[in-house]
């Protein structure tokens, strides 16, 4: 009986061997690309090896993450559109900056943009539509680009301390998904995730600025340099709005952008012009350095709809005082000349140049030139024809004459105003009249007017 085992397991091992036919000797020729696919085809294993590839697929496709940090997947495959939230934010939050840094690269002619590990593209979030913060954006013109902005479907993010601007401006859009509103100092540092940033955070009136001077040069400096810190952290693209102050009293008329400029830097205005002119500095720093896009826009004096009824400036002085039916108060001879330029004009400059492919800086204002006395004239066509005139004594350091040479915007930007004094003058008035008076009948049917004429056609 043991005999008989044992020759059946010989047999065995024989008949094994004859059918595996295995030699240690490698072996010459294809004879083990046979046996492989033999092997494969035997009891259905090609069916197990196409299951677990179609399984593997599936998860790496689900699980985008796996694929960058295990390096299967390109980089490029993970570099979000519209930024990046989770991961990136998490990371800075733990302190992780250098780590997170490392994945900062250059991303073609957009400039740095970040890779985030398992960054994935929120819900709901359209392709395409961008992630925008207006610094800002409860102001005058900040608000005024928030609408815009709005209508075109991006994601807007406004971020504010309300020391000039107000929630009425904006709340037209509370309750849109893709809106938020942030009160926030931009002289504390902030973390987001965006694309682009309009950094308009600055008090623009005389009157505002020359109230906390100290305040409003940080602001200009150290608000201008967290801005540009959060984005150089997430590759976003940033347009200063610096002003025409930059070029201070000038020498030079009109001023075009290659104008140095003739600015007191001890002056009662110096707190506005010095702090525009070192954000303009950090911010060529930060591109040159940093690789950060920047865009500046050296704007003159804007005038429409939402500007603070008291806030000093001399259009809204004007419109707020002959409705009042109290004198209009020219500072000086009101031979003073300044170039006034209509709201909606100045915003369609702006996305423009954030959009475009030129840092700038380029002057965005309307070249019609008028004195005070002449604004004064103007105002009195629009309000009423019996207005008074009183004469004050002017401000220091007021600079005498001032209009944009707009020849780099039109060239390079494709850009010009539209709207002329004494066709965008009504559409304040009607707002300022809403506001002083309450009086929405009169307000409402000539803003129907208004909004119709004032719709940019491109
Ligand atoms: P605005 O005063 O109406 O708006 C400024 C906004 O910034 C306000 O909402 C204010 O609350 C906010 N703000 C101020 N300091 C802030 C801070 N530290 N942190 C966060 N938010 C802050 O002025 P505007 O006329 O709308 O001007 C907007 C920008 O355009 C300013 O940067 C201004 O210098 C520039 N600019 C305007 C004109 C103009 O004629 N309107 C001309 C030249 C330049
Ligand atoms: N900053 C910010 N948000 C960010 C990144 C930076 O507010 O997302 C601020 C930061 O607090 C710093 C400033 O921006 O004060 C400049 O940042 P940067 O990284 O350029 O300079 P550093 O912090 O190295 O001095
Ligand atoms: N101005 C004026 N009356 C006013 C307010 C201002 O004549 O009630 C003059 C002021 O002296 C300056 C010009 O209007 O010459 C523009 O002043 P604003 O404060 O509007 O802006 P600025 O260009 O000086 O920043």
């Amino acid at each position: 009986m043991a005999a008989v085992s044992s020759m059946n397991h010989r047999r065995h091992e024989e008949s094994a061997r004859e059918s595996s036919s295995y030699d240690a000797k490698p072996e010459k020729g294809w004879g083990w690309v046979r046996r492989s696919v033999k092997c494969v085809l035997h009891e259905q294993r090609l069916w197990c090896v196409v299951l677990g590839v179609l399984l593997t697929s599936a998860f790496f496709v689900l699980q985008p993450s796996y694929g960058f940090q295990y390096g299967f997947l390109k980089k490029e495959a993970v570099v979000s559109d519209v930024g990046v939230e989770g991961a990136y934010s998490r990371a800075y939050d733990l302190g992780h900056r250098r780590a997170s840094e490392e994945m900062v690269m250059p991303y073609g002619k957009q400039g740095m943009r970040i890779i985030s590990p398992g960054a994935k593209v929120p819900l709901g979030l359209k392709k395409g539509a961008k992630r925008i913060v207006v610094t800002g954006g409860a102001g005058f013109v900040g608000s005024h680009l928030v609408d815009r902005l709005m209508e075109r479907g991006d994601n807007v993010i406004v971020v504010d301390n309300f020391f000039t601007g107000k929630k009425e401006n904006v709340m037209h859009h509370f309750g849109n998904p893709r809106f938020e509103l942030i009160r926030h100092d931009v002289v504390e540092p902030l973390l987001l995730e965006v694309d682009q940033i309009y950094h308009l955070a600055c008090p623009a009136s005389p009157v505002h600025y020359k109230f906390n001077p100290v305040k409003t040069i940080k602001t200009n400096v150290v608000g201008t340099l967290n801005m540009l810190g959060l984005a150089k952290r997430v590759g976003a693209r940033f347009l200063l709005t610096s002003t025409s102050e930059v070029y201070g009293d000038p020498l030079q008329h009109p001023q075009n952008e290659s104008y140095w400029g003739n600015v007191n830097p001890i002056g009662v205005r110096s707190c506005y012009d010095e702090g525009k002119r070192t954000a303009e500095t950090l911010a060529m720093d930060y591109h040159r350095g940093a690789k950060v896009e920047v865009r500046i826009a050296r704007i003159f004096n804007t005038y429409g709809p939402r500007m603070c009824i008291d806030d000093g400036r001399v259009v809204s002085n004007f419109v707020a005082q002959a409705l009042r039916k109290e004198p209009m108060t020219v500072y000086g001879d009101g031979k003073q000349t300044r170039s006034f330029q209509y709201v909606s004009d100045l915003v369609e400059g702006l996305m423009r140049l954030m959009d475009g492919e030129h840092v700038g800086p380029f002057n965005l204002g309307n070249p019609g030139e008028f004195t005070m006395l002449e604004l004064a004239e103007v105002v009195k066509e629009v309000i009423d024809p019996a207005a008074k005139i009183v004469f004050k004594e002017n401000t220091q350091d007021d600079p005498h004459k001032r209009k944009p040479d707009i020849t780099k915007a039109k060239d390079l930007l494709g850009w010009e105003p539209k709207i002329p004094l004494r066709q965008g003058l009504p559409f304040m008035v009607t707002d300022f009249r809403k506001r002083i008076f309450g009086d929405s009948k009169e307000a409402l049917r000539e803003d129907e007017m208004g909004n119709a004429r004032i719709t940019q056609s491109d």
